[in-house]
């Protein structure tokens, strides 16, 4: 059996006297799309912003790739191959399509030749052909989902093994949630790239996961298959009625 490309051992991580995640232990394995899923400050964004370098973590460990990545920064991160799209998108909005995919590529940029990242260019236009069709225009100007678009094609510029997505769905139309979630199944079935993807739309998120944990609180309430959680009565209760978020879908 192979190794987990990623392994994150009692992870506490604090802001203040806040504790945001107390002591969650998870691993992801290669070519796995693994979700986590929780309600409003559950320590999800968190999680990502200190595998990628954003935070320090307070004590625990983080390995990729069997190597320990704890406190390294931001630029060491992505330069080993891990991607982090940020919730809320975060492109540069004055800045085109273009070079926002260019901008994606920057760390590989002093390694590789132009035509190299143009081949990624090409793989991005191919899989986002709205993107192709806007490559000149400022990525502010586009709509919420081309600029979710942009952002994951932005990530996979730098040819991630591990692309971290966080809330990808955030503040989209359901049509366009659609469109976003078939672009990740899609993802997932290429083998492209492994995912941890962040949802609050648990059940979207558990359609396409092959496992997921549930982060309740800063510790990790239950994990199992994507299927297995989809009809876990905790899951369920959680997440249905009042408390379904807008744009979920409920098997
Ligand atoms: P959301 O879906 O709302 O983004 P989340 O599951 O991603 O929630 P986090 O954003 O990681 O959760 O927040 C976890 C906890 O840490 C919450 O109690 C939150 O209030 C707290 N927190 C997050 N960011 C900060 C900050 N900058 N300063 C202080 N506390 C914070």
């Amino acid at each position: 059996m192979s190794a987990p490309i990623l392994s994150i051992k009692n992870l506490i991580v604090r802001y203040g006297s806040i504790e945001a995640l107390s002591g969650v232990s998870l691993e992801v394995m290669p070519g796995e799309l693994v979700a986590l899923i929780g309600s409003n400050g559950s320590g999800k964004t968190s999680m990502l912003k200190t595998i990628s370098g954003q935070m320090k973590a307070f004590s625990g460990d983080i390995l990729f790739s069997g190597q320990s990545i704890s406190g390294a920064p931001a630029h060491k991160v992505t330069g080993l191959g891990i991607a982090h799209c940020p919730e809320g998108r975060k492109v540069f909005a004055t800045q085109s399509v273009e070079d926002n995919l260019l901008l994606g590529a920057f760390l590989r940029s002093r390694k590789e030749t132009r035509k190299e990242i143009s081949f990624e260019m090409d793989a991005a236009f191919e899989m986002f052909p709205i993107l192709k069709e806007r490559r000149h225009q400022l990525a502010g100007t586009l709509s919420g989902g081309q600029q979710q678009m942009l952002a994951i094609a932005r990530a996979l510029m730098s040819k991630p093994q591990l692309l971290m997505l966080d809330e990808p769905s955030m503040g989209l139309a359901p049509i366009i949630i659609d469109e976003v979630f078939s672009i990740i199944q899609r993802l997932r079935d290429s083998k492209k790239a492994t995912v941890l993807l962040v949802e609050q739309l648990a059940f979207r998120a558990l359609q396409v996961a092959d496992r997921a944990y549930v982060l309740e609180q800063g510790h990790i309430r239950l994990t199992g298959t994507g299927s297995e959680l989809l009809g876990h009565p905790e899951v369920r209760k959680a997440y249905l009625g009042n408390r379904a978020a807008k744009g979920d879908k409920n098997p």
